[in-house]
Order: structure tokens, then sequence, then C-alpha cells
């Protein structure tokens, strides 16, 4: 198997499960020094041992609330201690604000958004991505070397699916990552967004009360690519991509996996 991330240091905010899991096992199966930062320790400790028990590259844990400026830059400083740099930041932590159940139909409309629920999904999924741009910046600017990936969704680009509080969210990552692309640029830093379509992962089972097969049930009949059914492992192959080598050109782009369900969905 071709190693496209030989001798990379990595980052992944949210690699306790879900996307960043996936993203944390592909980037280690292809030679990266994998750091998870995430809240759940457990999940993130065992999650760890297990992928570099598969991958035998070094990964590591430890423990990092995207909210907290002091842990992030631990987080970042760790990964730099252990490893001697950091190449790649993979801010994907994020959660998703209101619970809703998307087969009952029921919207979260503009009067029962709630200030506590905007704050904290502006707080973990804006401010966040933020934090992490901020510390990978600080280590990746003296060395002129680094790419940053942010996450937003299809949020970005289709209307009427996700909350207003969650779309508003990402909608910032995406113009943040856009700013960041126009300074960074001088250093030979890239920042780009990975915007995913639904992926049946524990954050949408908590948020939509349905559970796996049910929601790729769900997705795959909103989608506009038949036949496919997005998993967390075909949005960590697209992440590849975009930090690897081979992408030494891309910048500023909000890179959307959906099949072309947004094109769809604005038709
Ligand atoms: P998930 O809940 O399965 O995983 C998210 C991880 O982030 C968890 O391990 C969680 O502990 C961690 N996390 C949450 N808050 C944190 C914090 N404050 N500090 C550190 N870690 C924190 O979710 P997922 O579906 O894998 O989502 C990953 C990213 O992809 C999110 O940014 C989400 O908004 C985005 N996304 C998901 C979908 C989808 O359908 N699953 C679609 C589009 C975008």
């Amino acid at each position: 198997m071709a190693r496209r991330l030989q001798g990379k240091v990595a980052l992944i905010t949210g690699g306790a499960r879900g996307i960043g899991a996936a993203a944390a096992r592909l980037f280690s199966m292809h030679g990266a020094k994998v750091v998870i930062a995430d809240i759940r320790s457990d999940l993130g400790r065992s999650v760890s041992e297990q992928i570099q028990l598969e991958s035998g590259h070094p990964v590591s844990y430890v423990q990092c609330d995207v909210v907290s400026d002091s842990d992030m830059q631990n987080a970042v400083d760790t990964a730099v201690s252990m490893h001697g740099k950091l190449d790649i930041m993979y801010n994907n932590a994020g959660i998703a604000g209101e619970k809703v159940n998307p087969l009952e139909k029921k919207k979260v409309g503009i009067l029962s958004v709630e200030r506590e629920v905007f704050r904290k999904v502006f707080d973990v999924n804006v401010y966040g991505s933020f934090l992490a741009a901020k510390h990978a910046a600080r280590v990746m600017v003296p060395r002129k070397s680094g790419t940053i990936l942010l996450t937003g969704s299809v949020a970005t680009e289709s209307y009427g699916f996700a909350t207003h509080t969650y779309t508003a969210s990402k909608h910032a990552v995406v113009g943040l990552a856009k700013s960041l692309c126009v300074e960074l640029g001088e250093f030979g830093i890239r920042v780009n967004c990975i915007s995913p379509f639904g992926v049946a992962t524990p954050m949408c089972e908590e948020s939509m009360g349905l559970d796996e097969k049910a929601l790729e049930e769900m997705f795959t009949a909103m989608g506009n690519l038949k036949g496919v059914v997005l998993k967390p492992k075909n949005v960590a192959e697209v992440a590849l991509n975009l930090v690897s080598d081979e992408s030494r050109y891309l910048s500023g782009l909000n890179l959307l996996v959906d099949g072309g369900f947004c094109l769809k969905s604005s038709a």
C-alpha cells in the first residue's frame, strides 16, 4: 500500500469516534504519526491503542476540549514535543446542537432556538476551529509549511435540512478557512474545509434519535448519488487527499463530499 503521509505528523481533533476516528485510522495506515485530541478520554485512549496496533505507527491521545485555548495549546505542543513538528491539523471536532428527528419533519424554528445551545454550538464548531488553526499556525508559520483542514457540512451549501444554529456555525467555519487561507498562504500553509453529506455517526444517532441503519436509509433516500452509502471512511479518504502533498496547490477550498446533493437540492 502506498504510504501517502509517511513521515507526517497529524493532529486530529474529535478523533475518538465517528469521522475523526476513521481519519485517524486511515492517516495512520498511510504512515502518519497521529495525535488524537478529544474530550472522550477512555474512548480516545482505546481507539489510539487499537489503531497503533493495526498500523504499526505511533498513535497517541491527548485530552483536549477544543474550546479551551490552553488545552489546544497543549495538544499542539504535545504533538511537537513527541514528534518534532506538526504537518497536519485536522479540526474535525464538532457538535450538532438542537436535537431533531428529521423523519418526524418537525423543524427547530427560529422561535425555539435557545441562547445556550446557540452559544455552545458556536463555541465548539467555530471558536474550536479558530483555536485549532491558531495553535497550528503558531508552530507551522516558523517552518513555513503545513496544512490545516477545518470541518464544514453540506449545510454550507444547502438549506432547510439542518438547524439554523448548525448551518450558521458551519458557514462561519468556511469563512474562517477562506480568511486563513489568505493570511497563511504567505507562509506556504494551506487551509481547506471539508463538508460532508449525512454520515451515520454517533453525532447523528444522538442528535436525530435514529440508529445507524435508519440513518443510512434516510441519507441514502435523500442523497443524489444512488447505490453508495457514505461512510466515515469515505470522508476520511477525501480528507487524506486534501492533506496529502498530492493536493499541494489546493487552498481555500470548501470541498463538498456530497455526491452532488447540494446541486440537486438547489435545482
Ligand atoms: P461524532 O460525534 O461521532 O464525533 C465527534 C467527535 O468530536 C467526538 O469524539 C467528540 O467527543 C468530539 N468532540 C465534541 N466536542 C468536542 C470538544 N469540545 N473538544 C474536543 N472534542 C470534541 O461526530 P461526527 O459525525 O464524526 O462529526 C465529525 C465532524 O463532521 C463534526 O464537525 C460534524 O459537524 C461534521 N459533519 C458530520 C456529518 C455527519 O453526518 N456525521 C455531516 C457533516 C459534517
